[in-house]
């Protein structure tokens, strides 16, 4: 999918100063010690799978979600980003701070279980349905000029049949 003008281009290179609203004035403010304790998560996308009843969950818990389990500090490492999902529910939102309005994310369904809440990258908003199929990618998700740091995270990325 391209980018689709000239002017969206220079945004994403900062080639172009760009009025990203009043939310988009909030500070970027990247945790180097959060990254450090919690890389396997943030870029691994690594949650849990309860070992007792087998449902994975994002992010990492102690206490299994399902109902019919509650099983107490019974998880294995479950790796995420390697997963097909489905679109559980969505919003392109005109308001959120976005070089490319309108930001659409959402929550996602996990082939074989797990739910996460995700920005939407390389899509086009009109496109979007639920149930749609995503597959995950590794993206810039904020930069943060103060620190010189780019924070990379996943992303979802609906499926074009
Ligand atoms: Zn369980």
């Amino acid at each position: 999918m391209g980018l689709g003008s000239y002017e969206k281009y220079l945004a994403f290179r900062k080639l172009m100063p760009c009025e990203i609203g009043i939310r988009g004035e909030e500070t970027i403010f990247t945790s180097f010690s959060i990254i450090s304790r919690e890389n396997r998560e943030i870029y691994g996308m690594v949650g849990t799978k309860c070992k007792k009843c087998g449902t994975p969950s994002w992010p990492v818990q102690r206490i299994c979600p399902n109902p019919d389990c509650g099983a107490v500090d019974q998880m294995e490492p479950y790796k995420f980003s390697d997963k097909l999902g489905d679109i559980f529910t969505y919003t392109s939102d005109f308001l959120a701070p976005s070089i490319d309005p309108p930001a659409s994310y959402g929550f996602i369904d996990f082939k074989g279980g797990g739910r996460a809440g995700l920005d939407f990258t390389d899509c086009d908003p009109n496109t979007i349905k639920v149930g749609m199929p995503v597959e995950l990618a590794f993206r810039i998700k904020a930069a943060d000029e103060k620190r010189a740091a780019i924070n990379y995270g996943w992303k979802a990325m609906p499926i074009v049949a």
